[in-house]
C-alpha cells in the first residue's frame, strides 16, 4: 500500500507566519528560525506580538482563511487522494491550519496544538513530539506502508530520507545543493509525475 506524506507550508499553502506578517502589516512576525534559532524564544516572541497587537485566535483565523491555499493546490490534492492515501505532516498548529484545511477538502493533518485563554488570546503552544515528520514516516513504514514523502525545505529532509522515496518541491537553492539525492520538482504537474514514478 502506498502512502504519500506531504509537508504543508510551501507545498500546499503559503508560509503562514510570513504571509500573516504581510497581511497584518506587522513585519516583526516574519522572523523565522533563521533569525532566531531558539524555537521556544521565537514562539514566545510571536505570541507576545499577537497579544500586543490585540490579535486573538478568531482574528488570526480570519486572516489565515483569506490567504487561501496555493494556486492549483486543491485540484492537485483532490486528484492525489483519489489514487493514494495522503497524510499531511506539518510543524504548524491545528488552530492556524484549519481555515486552510477547509479549503483543501479536509485532508488528514498531523501537526501541533495551541493553547488559547478565555479571551481568545493564544497563550502557549504544545509540540506533540520532536521530529514528528520523520517519526511518523518511520512508524508508517513499520506498519508496512511504502511511503513517498515531499517537502520544500530543510526541515523536511529528515522525513524525505526516512521515506522509501523523498521528493523536493520548489525548494530553495541551498537545499537543492545540499541534498542532491532527492529529485527536484517545481510545480504540481512535476510533483505528481515524480510521485507516480516513485510508486511504480
Ligand atoms: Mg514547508
Amino acid at each position: 500500500m502506498q502512502l504519500v506524506c506531504l509537508d504543508l507550508e510551501g507545498v500546499l499553502v503559503p508560509e503562514i507566519w510570513i504571509e500573516f506578517a504581510k497581511r497584518t502589516g506587522i513585519p516583526e512576525l516574519s522572523r523565522t528560525t533563521r533569525d532566531e534559532p531558539d524555537y521556544d524564544k521565537l514562539m514566545k516572541y510571536r505570541l507576545d506580538l499577537l497579544k500586543t497587537h490585540q490579535l486573538g485566535l478568531p482574528d488570526i483565523q480570519k486572516v489565515i482563511a483569506e490567504m487561501g491555499p496555493m494556486a492549483g493546490a486543491r485540484d492537485f490534492l483532490d486528484a492525489l487522494r483519489r489514487d493514494y492515501q495522503v497524510i499531511i505532516l506539518s510543524d504548524t498548529f491545528y488552530e492556524f491550519a484549519m481555515p486552510l484545511m477547509a479549503q483543501l477538502n479536509m485532508p488528514v493533518l498531523f501537526c501541533h496544538k495551541l493553547e488559547v485563554d478565555a479571551d481568545g488570546y493564544v497563550v502557549n503552544y504544545h509540540l506533540r513530539m520532536k521530529n514528528q515528520k520523520k517519526e511518523a514516516v518511520q512508524r508508517f513504514r513499520e506498519l508496512q506502508f511504502k511511503v513517498i514523502a515531499a517537502g520544500d525545505s530543510y526541515n523536511d529532509t529528515a522525513m524525505l530520507a526516512e521515506a522509501n522515496a523523498g521528493i523536493l518541491f520548489h525548494p530553495p537553492q541551498n537545499v537543492i545543493d545540499e541534498f542532491p539525492q532527492f529529485p527536484v520538482t517545481m510545480n504540481y504537474t512535476e510533483l505528481r509525475a515524480e510521485i507516480d514514478r516513485a510508486a511504480q
